[in-house]
């Protein structure tokens, strides 16, 4: 009903164009109806570290019923309540977005994470002028669907001159454990991939940090530039409210519950103390923010807003 009558009034807002005027009401509609799931609006959001440039893009957005079935599976019913209230979220559904980012060094055009699709990470690199061609390595943190998916278009790499950075820990669980999302997307492009350790330096600036849990092989990346540090930090936590205000919340995701659990305190007490911006795959769009502390074993997001402009 709503998008019906909003389609007429398109069609009147554009009836100076004759050719328009010809086409039947009911085809219009159809056709403008179709056109907004086919296109994916582009976002990029772009700040300096030092001489590196950093830019998170928005892969695509999705809701989930039940979040306490994800983001609280050992929480009492009545304290997620509370907490999502607190928060200003309801209780039963829960949105979020896939961020992977990119980062220019004087040396490399790095992206980390490839999303669930090719083509909206491409339209939000070209809202950056960035082309799939241009990047030179394609770094994971882990080999969840929702991050390696996007590393094949068509059957094809999407990025064809970029080599693939896996962390061995991580590529030796899904080559025992193999899925549908590693066979496809991650299999072929094994061959001239670069597998890394704990502590690795990837491209200079860019270490390797283990935080084992969320998957065996689960890895973070601390940039550092002239100084300036942040930490990439995956999907150590994936939710910005309750991960973070209860990191003990035990997560669906998490392969290992526990540890994913201890790995997520760790990354969330480790900001906190040293004050290091993140960006975070599962965060609110543009995914980049602080952690504060909020009493034991509790923390919040703060998101970042003009603190990397000048
Ligand atoms: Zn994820």
């Amino acid at each position: 009903m709503f998008k019906a009558r909003f389609n007429r009034r398109g069609a009147l807002a554009v009836g100076a164009l004759p050719l328009l005027l010809t086409v039947p009401a009911a085809r219009m509609a159809q056709a403008q109806d179709a056109a907004p799931a086919a296109a994916f609006a582009g976002r990029a959001n772009q700040i300096r570290l030092g001489s590196f440039e950093v830019t998170t893009l928005l892969g695509g957005t999705g809701d989930m019923p039940d979040p306490i079935q994800t983001f609280g599976l050992n929480a009492d019913p009545a304290e997620f309540e509370q907490v999502s209230a607190q928060n200003f979220i309801p209780n039963d559904r829960t949105g979020s977005g896939y961020t992977p980012t990119l980062v220019r060094t004087p040396e490399a055009l790095v992206l980390f994470d490839a999303g669930d699709n090719a083509a909206n990470i491409g339209a939000s690199m070209a809202a950056v002028g960035v082309m799939p061609e241009d990047i030179t390595h394609v770094v994971l943190t882990h080999m969840h669907g929702d991050h390696v998916r996007g590393l094949m278009a068509d059957g094809a790499p999407a990025y064809p001159n970029a080599q693939l950075i896996v962390p061995r820990l991580e590529n030796d669980y899904w080559a025992a454990n193999p899925g549908d999302a590693y066979t496809a997307n991650v299999v072929p492009l094994l061959d001239g991939a670069r597998q890394t350790d704990d502590g690795e330096e990837i491209v200079p600036g860019i270490t390797a940090e283990g935080a084992y849990g969320h998957t065996p092989g689960h890895t973070t990346y601390l940039l550092d530039s002239e100084g300036q540090k942040l930490l990439i930090t995956g999907d150590s936590f994936s939710h910005y409210v309750y991960s973070v205000e209860r990191p003990d919340w035990q997560v669906r995701f998490d392969i290992d519950k526990v540890k994913g659990a201890e790995a997520r305190a760790k990354v969330l007490a480790r900001l906190a103390e040293e004050r290091l911006p993140f960006i975070g795959y599962h965060m609110p769009f543009p995914a980049l923010g602080f952690i504060a502390p909020n009493g034991e074993n509790s923390f919040r997001y703060v998101p970042a807003t003009y603190q990397f402009t000048r």
